[in-house]
């Protein structure tokens, strides 16, 4: 049994998850989570399919008793965060990860910087999956993104599917007051709500219910 039920971070047919909305919810239900974010790829959905995901998911939320939030996981590109205005304005909250292939990890935080300075952006999404194929940050940038994530009021999810970002770094994140969120990236119903690394780590940590993003609904 978990201590905190959530996952933040889910994918469903509306990108490449292989579950309808509906089956992610009623995984979370069976697996008695209190709260469960929908967040397909950015790049799956136009202004119409974007309507009707937003819809489709507040729809089966009032059927619920578990809280269900809308969100979006954006690309962070070279450009910045593939999330227009019209798009992040319908949602609940938006979640930014690296996607791209990069050579070094100084090019991957300067990605992340980017993100952390926009406005829209509230969580980055499986921080320093890349760094066991790109090469490790040095400690110095490291700590340029812990404080302009704490300036910025940004949030990290813990991620079970990637396991990152590692013990030292959630523990650097609790002691400046910087939020963190569980998150199964599931892309099939079934590893909805599969978060154990997520809490292991962040107890480990020393994380309590204030340091999660969404711990008033937990
Ligand atoms: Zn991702
Ligand atoms: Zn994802």
């Amino acid at each position: 049994m978990l201590k905190y039920p959530h996952d933040a971070h889910t994918h469903t047919v509306y990108s490449d998850g292989s579950g309808a909305i509906a089956d992610n919810i009623a995984t979370a239900e069976e697996n008695g989570l209190t709260l469960l974010a929908i967040t397909d790829h950015s790049h799956y959905l136009g202004p119409k399919t974007l309507n009707r995901y937003v819809r489709e998911v507040k729809r089966w939320a009032e059927d619920s008793e578990v809280k269900v939030m809308v969100g979006i996981e954006g690309n962070i590109t070279p450009g910045g965060v593939d999330v227009p205005e019209w798009m992040a304005e319908k949602l609940d909250f938006i979640i930014a990860s690296v996607h791209e292939w990069l050579e070094t990890p100084e090019e991957y935080l300067t990605l992340v910087k980017a993100a952390l300075m926009d406005e829209n952006v509230d969580v980055i999404g499986h921080f320093g999956a890349n760094f066991p194929y790109i090469g490790f940050p040095g400690a110095e940038g490291l700590e340029e993104i812990l404080e302009l994530a704490e300036a910025k009021g940004k949030a990290f999810e813990i991620s079970s599917r990637y396991k990152v970002p590692d013990v030292e770094f959630i523990r650097e994140c609790i002691r400046r007051g910087i939020k963190l969120t569980f998150a199964s990236d599931a892309h099939n119903p079934r590893g909805v709500g599969n978060v154990g690394w997520s809490e292991r780590v962040f107890m480990k940590s020393g994380g309590k219910k204030e340091d999660l993003l969404f711990g008033e609904f937990l």
